[in-house]
């Protein structure tokens, strides 16, 4: 009886028109600021979509919710269409390494999206990859790959895959393979091999963080088709866009709004209001602490502190990883334990790094050489600093005394 209440109806709400608009999967029409980026990325793929000749790889690097995938797609959308109307036959086959992460995943599923019914259980790699070549050979595909989240990839499985496929003209000299690939940083091209990094030549697209007035224009954008005429009330795009400008991410934004929206239907608001926002904030902000500060060692924690208190005290985007350790000794001194080691204390940027609580850069513009640039990633510093206080009370590490903001 519920399902159909549920389900058998369309139930209509006074505050969205339709909320799938601001859904991660959607993909929209247009990507404003990034005409660009769009641009370049057209220009490494174009031809080769077009004629089969000319193959060239492109990385595609930036943080979260900075549209690298939604510019991977639609740049191989756009290419593989022109080439339609010249009789070419092209196409394009989207894998996500953060779901796919084997070698023989990943080809097993661009020989699924070759061939629809091929069965790969089973088959060595080496055998997947024949099949692909000769069905690019049979219906002359000009193949456009694109490897999203790559990194994931490249951590479990190395760099094996990426120099097959950017061999794969030695084999099917007629059928080269195009690839997009996609990464959270650019630092993913020093685990790579010489020879496949010089492949990739300098054939790199670099994706900023939004600024406020960018994400406000990204919104605005969307706003007409998500809600209803008239609901959303003047200052909550701004105010959205400004909470989400630390990270520049517009996955985050449009949740942001999203959840601003939810929380006005489910008080019966007529409208969505900036407290709205206020409260969708918090509880985003609060479940993606909630869900990771738990599982984290001692140390890990204090380190994430430091980081935070860092960032704060210098209000700059970026620490330096000198500094976060610093920060981190002086830290230990004050909650009275024993600090790690060096080596310990990079063990833990690592792997804060790869839960995505923090993001690592390495920059060449340090005084002396190679610096290592740590920031919050995927929420914003006030919030997190509160959450991480908190949990350091819980675990007794810090004293509510011995904590200041
Ligand atoms: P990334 O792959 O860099 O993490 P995505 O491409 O998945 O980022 O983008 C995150 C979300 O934000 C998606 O819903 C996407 O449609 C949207 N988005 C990102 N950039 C833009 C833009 N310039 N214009 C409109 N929507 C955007
Ligand atoms: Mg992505």
């Amino acid at each position: 009886m519920s399902g159909i209440q549920k389900y058998g109806r369309r139930r209509v709400s006074p505050i969205f028109l339709d909320e799938f608009i601001l859904f991660p999967d959607y993909t929209p029409l247009r990507l404003p600021h990034r005409e660009s980026q769009l641009k370049s990325v057209l220009s490494y793929i174009a031809e080769f979509a077009a004629s089969g000749k000319a193959s060239q790889h492109v990385v595609l690097y930036g943080r979260v919710g900075t549209g690298k995938t939604a510019v991977s797609k639609i740049s191989a959308k756009m290419v593989v269409q022109r080439a339609k109307r010249t009789r070419a036959n092209a196409g394009f086959a989207f894998v996500n390494c953060h779901r796919v992460r084997t070698v023989h995943g990943v080809l097993s599923e661009i020989a699924k999206i070759l061939s629809p019914f091929v069965v790969t259980k089973g088959l060595p790699t080496s055998e997947i990859a024949q099949l692909i070549g000769s069905k690019l050979v049979e219906g002359k595909v000009n193949l456009i790959t694109i490897l999203d989240e790559v990194d994931y990839l490249l951590e479990s499985s190395g760099d094996e895959l990426l120099y097959s496929l950017t061999r794969f003209n030695e084999f099917y000299p007629s059928r080269p393979i195009s690839l997009i690939l996609v990464s959270r940083s650019l630092n993913f091209t020093d685990r790579l091999t010489d020879s496949v990094r010089s492949t990739l030549k300098k054939n790199y697209v670099e994706f900023p963080p939004y600024t406020a007035a960018q994400l406000k224009d990204i919104l605005l954008d969307r706003l007409e088709e998500a809600f209803q005429p008239a609901v959303v009330e003047e200052d909550v795009v701004g105010f959205v866009s400004e909470l989400s400008a630390q990270e520049g991410d517009a996955r985050f934004a449009l949740e942001l709004l999203w959840k601003s929206g939810k929380e006005a239907e489910q008080e019966k608001s007529e409208t969505v209001k900036v407290e709205h926002v206020r409260r969708a904030f918090s509880s985003m902000v609060k479940s993606l602490a909630l869900e990771a500060l738990p599982n984290l060692g001692d140390h890990e924690l204090i380190l994430l502190y430091s980081v935070c208190r860092k960032l704060k005290d210098e209000s700059s985007s970026y620490v330096t990883i000198g500094d976060a350790e610093r920060e981190y000794y002086r830290l230990c001194e004050q909650f009275n334990v024993s600090p790690r080691r060096h080596t310990q204390v990079w063990g833990y940027v690592q792997s804060l790094n790869s839960i995505g609580l923090l993001l690592t850069q390495i920059s060449g513009k340090g005084q002396r050489g190679k610096t290592t640039n740590i920031t919050l990633s995927g929420s914003p510093l006030e919030p997190m600093i509160q959450e991480v206080q908190k949990q350091l009370r819980k675990r007794r590490i810090a004293q509510k005394s011995g904590i200041s903001g």
